[in-house]
């Protein structure tokens, strides 16, 4: 099956999982939804397939519209303008815009949207310059992780580790929750923006909230998120042992840490590779595990 990759993101999705459609989820599989817990925050969530041609001329980022419990529409996640969003748009009417975190796939279209809207633009509270940078817009308002987002019913949850600005968005449909996970791969926490100690700790906190299924940003929905986050988990630390013991073999540096803890061929994506160990070394370096100067460890 032909594969696609997105340039952010080290996992690899087949063409079967590109292939989303505006859906409304509770429509898309009824029995499955029947399942899920009534939340005080139940409501309808479309998700939209939006090609990111910028950066990943072959990749898709889901736009997400939720409802945001007072007859009005959130769009978090506009990648890019589409003929599908569009239409979304404008069925649905969009009265608040968000992203889960600033990377170009994910903020494309915001200003296109917010000036199609005339919807309130949101940031995370102290982002607003990083924000403004990132969509070319400045937000109107600004929300607080570990709040509601103000004048809707939707919590915000602080998921940081993959950027430091990165939230999820809690619906009765499920978390949307950006880059933290995939259904299969891994997502890229390197450094210096990724935090790995955040990012684990990000995928516990969402392990521990259980919800009943996670709409990421791209991919399909994870329907069993204690299970995702379990290997996700179990993904990291495996890096980090490989990482380790690499350094107490006597490799110092992050090229050779790279070629030693890892089996497979990484040469294409060598820089991501090269991000993500020096984001377990720093955490370990945190750890007081290892010493690390920004160059060598030991
Ligand atoms: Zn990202």
């Amino acid at each position: 099956m032909p594969a696609t990759t997105c340039r952010t993101h080290e996992n690899r999705f087949t063409a079967s999982h590109t292939e989303w459609r505006c859906v409304r989820i509770s429509q898309q599989s009824p029995s499955r939804a029947d399942t899920v817990a009534v939340s005080p925050f139940s409501r309808s969530v479309v998700r939209v397939g939006v090609e990111v041609e910028t950066r990943a001329p072959t990749g898709q980022t889901t736009a997400h519209l939720v409802g945001t419990g007072r007859g009005e529409t959130l769009l978090v996640d506009p990648a890019d303008r589409s003929d599908s969003l569009d239409t979304a748009v404008d069925e649905h009417g969009v009265e608040h815009v968000a992203v889960t975190h600033h990377h170009p796939d994910h903020v494309g279209a915001v200003a296109a949207y917010a000036e199609r809207t005339g919807a309130t633009v949101w940031a995370r509270t102290g982002r607003a310059g990083p924000f403004q940078s990132a969509t070319g817009v400045a937000p109107d308002r600004e929300f607080q992780p570990g709040q509601r987002l103000p004048g809707t019913e939707i919590p915000v949850v602080d998921t940081p580790g993959h950027t430091p600005e990165h939230v999820a968005f809690v619906t009765g449909d499920g978390w949307l929750t950006g880059d933290l996970a995939v259904a299969e791969g891994s997502v890229v926490v390197g450094a210096p923006e990724g935090d790995m100690r955040a990012y684990l700790s990000s995928l516990r906190r969402v392990h521990a909230s259980n919800p009943a299924r996670l709409l990421p940003a791209h991919g399909p929905v994870i329907d069993d998120p204690r299970a995702v986050c379990e290997r996700l988990l179990r993904h990291r630390r495996h890096r980090e042992r490989r990482v380790l013991a690499a350094v107490r073999d006597g490799h110092e540096r992050p090229d050779a840490i790279v070629r030693a803890a890892y089996d497979k061929n990484v040469s294409e994506v060598f820089g991501l590779a090269r991000a993500t160990v020096i984001a377990h070394v720093e955490k370990l370096a945190v750890e007081g595990r290892l010493a690390w100067n920004g160059e060598r460890a030991q």
